[in-house]
């Protein structure tokens, strides 16, 4: 199936149901993806995924980020395989091998080396949020303190701590007893300002405020054992924190001795023009999380962080799958040709390409009412002109618009997944082997997607509109 081309992707044709009917009936209801990308897939390469019927799609979920050479990409098939033929034990709790051994070897090589000098690694359970998990307990170790401080708008992962950290409401306000103190602070949000300031103004006041709570001893708020942050919000919607304020931020926490954990889960390796999104600010984390792209596809997560955090007792956190060989051969190779091939720098060229297509779109629209990256993290934020603007000229969110639109790119062979406030957001994730001409043709589409989302939102039947 290497032979796909852009012009293969056509309106698709007939969609069996037989397989999304039994999964309705047998999995969770918690389940998500299923619900507005209803799909089987039958085989998988590069960007293009093909479902059962034969109908071809890009995929631009990708995994959520994980896929960032695409699906079966060759030299990660070939690692997967060399392992396998090589006779290695597929498990190995957290004993050493030479896999492992290398995986750590480049892992390292590639942080900057002020990092990486005194850096140590914790391989946690296979998912991101056993990172997080870990990276709580590691901190509230060392620093003897209880609270946390995250931010609004933030993804953590889902586990009971994780969600602790995260900002979405609707997956924390059905769960009782989550991690008590736990403190939120104002993202710079740019587009919808917290203190409806934006620019410098609105994240230099967004800085100031955390430093004067955090310097505050009337505050509410104990001594914190950690912060947490995206430099990029992900799941949030694609919200970038300007450098400025990410510097400002690792300046307070220093001056506050407060451990700064950092998760890279979704932005690691590559995809927003940097090979970490700390370095596009230069600063330095305490705490690094990482998991999606650096198991090449396979499930692995892991915590690098500061020595001197290290005040664990051997067996202070463990776990079964924490040895994933194949995820280590398959995180070597993609690392490797990430560097290789330049792959952060190709992110910010085709991300460029990509938002100023979107760009262009957006000038013939009135419901796209922001276009944000950086590199292949993209986000497109839908809003309804006929609501009433606030005082900076946004309208409201129109999250019925971007699940419309959603829709009508499925419909045209395009997966997108929707994050954000209300899901309101559309969000670009290829991998970052995307071709300029796919980049082109997914615009073409989503251009399409929009007009036909828009009229048909015209002429408005909401109960017919996405089937809701
Ligand atoms: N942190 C960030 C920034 C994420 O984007 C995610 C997942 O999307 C997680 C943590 C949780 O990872 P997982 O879903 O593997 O538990």
């Amino acid at each position: 199936m290497n032979n796909f081309s852009p012009q293969e992707i056509t309106l698709p044709g007939k969609v069996s149901n037989q397989y999304l009917e039994r999964q309705q009936t047998r999995e969770s209801n918690a389940r998500t993806y299923p619900r507005r990308i209803p799909i089987t897939i039958r085989e998988a390469n590069g960007i293009y995924v093909k479902d059962v019927d034969g109908n071809l799609y890009f995929d631009c979920l990708a995994g959520a980020g994980t896929l960032s050479l695409g699906h079966n990409h060759p030299i990660v098939i070939e690692a997967i395989r060399a392992a396998l033929d090589s006779n290695l034990p597929l498990h190995t709790l957290d004993l050493t091998t030479p896999i492992k051994d290398e995986f750590v070897e480049e892992l390292f090589a590639s942080l900057p080396p002020e990092f990486a000098r005194n850096a140590r690694i914790q391989f946690c359970g296979p998912t991101g949020a056993d990172a997080t998990e870990a990276a709580i307990k590691l901190v509230k170790t060392a620093t003897g303190r209880r609270s946390m401080l995250s931010f609004h708008g933030s993804y953590h992962g889902m586990t009971n701590g994780a969600l602790s950290l995260t900002g979405n409401l609707d997956a924390k306000v059905a769960v009782a007893g989550l991690m008590p103190d736990v403190h939120f602070l104002p993202y710079p949000y740019e587009y919808r300002c917290p203190f409806n300031l934006g620019g410098e103004m609105g994240h230099r006041t967004s800085s100031y405020y955390i430093e004067s709570i955090l310097t505050d001893p009337e505050s509410g708020i104990v001594p914190p054992a950690g912060m947490i942050l995206e430099i990029v919000q992900g799941e949030g919607g694609v919200i970038p924190a300007p450098d400025e304020w990410v510097r400002e931020i690792r300046r307070i926490t220093y001056e506050q001795n407060i451990p700064l954990i950092v998760d890279e889960i979704q932005t690691g390796f590559g995809r927003t023009g940097k090979l970490y999104a700390f370095e596009h600010s230069g600063i330095i984390p305490d705490v690094l999380l990482l998991s999606k792209a650096i198991g090449g596809s396979l499930p692995l997560s892991v915590v690098v962080y500061d020595q001197k955090l290290d005040q664990w007792k051997p067996g202070a956190h463990a776990g079964t799958f924490r040895g994933n060989q194949l995820a280590m051969a398959a995180g070597i190779a993609v690392l490797r040709y990430t560097l290789e091939h330049r792959l952060a720098d190709r992110a910010v060229e085709l991300g460029d390409r990509l938002t100023s297509h979107l760009r262009q779109i957006q000038s013939q629209t009135s419901c796209m009412g922001d276009v944000r990256g950086p590199g292949l993290m993209v986000g497109v934020e839908l809003v309804n002109p006929q609501g009433k603007a606030n005082a900076r000229g946004c309208y409201p969110r129109h999250p019925l618009m971007a699940r419309q639109i959603q829709a009508e790119c499925m419909r045209r062979g395009l997966i997108l997944e929707l994050g954000g406030r209300d899901s309101s957001v559309i969000r670009f994730l290829p991998p970052l082997i995307v071709t300029a001409e796919q980049i082109d043709s997914i615009c073409e589409i989503f251009q399409a997607a929009v007009k036909a989302a828009e009229a048909k939102l015209a002429g408005l039947d909401l109960g017919e509109v996405c089937g809701c």
